[in-house]
């Protein structure tokens, strides 16, 4: 059976969870699920971080007038809003957010309009409705399936702040399965024409911005096109922990 959906792009590689720190001055300490120090540009996190499950936060105000990339978070039955997964998205936020730190102080980009890349504010928006994102028939995200596909980008699509959002976002704990170049393998992310889904328990740091990148139609080196063959680029397929012009500019273009 033939989809209408767009090829779905793997992110392989399992990693470890890496606190990076926050913007300026903010921490977040997932034990407690608490803010370390204050950081003004993190305040809009700290209330959803403690307020979100009865407040289905999504605020638009931007009192410092920076420019925001909003991603928007919706979970599935399999993910609980708690401070664990909770604090697994402040993770991939805090990386996403150093991530663009770099791009700000790159120096090596010619032809590209690098004023954007700085003061960037990433924020996030939470849909608290479980209920329209099941999980999938037998629990795993088999992608090798046209139904699985069409289920999971209405899924995504269900996501309710998906119009105040650049991004969406639809976290899962169940397990994802495809085939990859005639091997079943277990990625930890897709990109579909309507967002990501992140298996967020089992994801490194960086997928959010590596899933990202693809949103934005990175353009890679690799054999199929859409990765970096540089193993420490965000965009190579293990996903590494640095930045480079193109992602930068893709992703900046995101900010409102
Ligand atoms: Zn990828």
């Amino acid at each position: 059976m033939k989809t209408n959906v767009k090829p779905i792009i793997l992110a392989v590689g399992l990693g470890l969870l890496l606190l990076a720190p926050q913007k300026s001055s903010g921490f977040y300490n997932p034990s407690t699920g608490q803010w370390i120090s204050r950081d003004p540009l993190g305040e809009e996190a700290a209330q959803n971080l403690s307020s979100f499950v009865c407040n289905d936060s999504v605020n638009l105000a931007d009192a410092f007038g920076l420019a925001t990339i909003r991603v928007g978070f919706g979970f599935d039955q399999s993910a609980g809003m708690d401070h664990l997964t909770l604090g697994l998205i402040e993770a991939q936020i805090s990386t996403f957010q150093s991530l663009l730190a770099k791009c700000c102080e790159m120096t090596c980009c010619k032809n590209y309009d690098k004023a954007k890349w700085c003061n960037i504010d990433i924020k996030r928006v939470f849909d608290s409705n479980r209920k329209n994102k099941p999980l999938p028939p037998g629990k795993v995200y088999n992608l090798d399936d046209a139904a699985i596909v069409a289920f999971v980008t209405a899924s995504i699509g269900n996501i309710n702040v998906k119009s105040a959002a650049q991004v969406v976002v639809l976290i899962t704990r169940a397990s994802i399965s495809q085939t990859w170049d005639g091997t079943k393998v277990s990625p930890n992310g897709n990109t579909f024409p309507t967002g990501i889904l992140l298996k967020i328990a089992t994801a490194q740091a960086s997928a959010l911005a590596h899933e990202t990148g693809h949103v934005v139609k990175y353009v890679g080196d690799a054999s199929d096109k859409v990765h970096s063959t540089e193993a420490d680029n965000v965009m190579s397929r293990s996903g590494g922990s640095n930045p480079d012009c193109q992602w930068c500019d893709k992703v900046a273009g995101l900010a409102k």
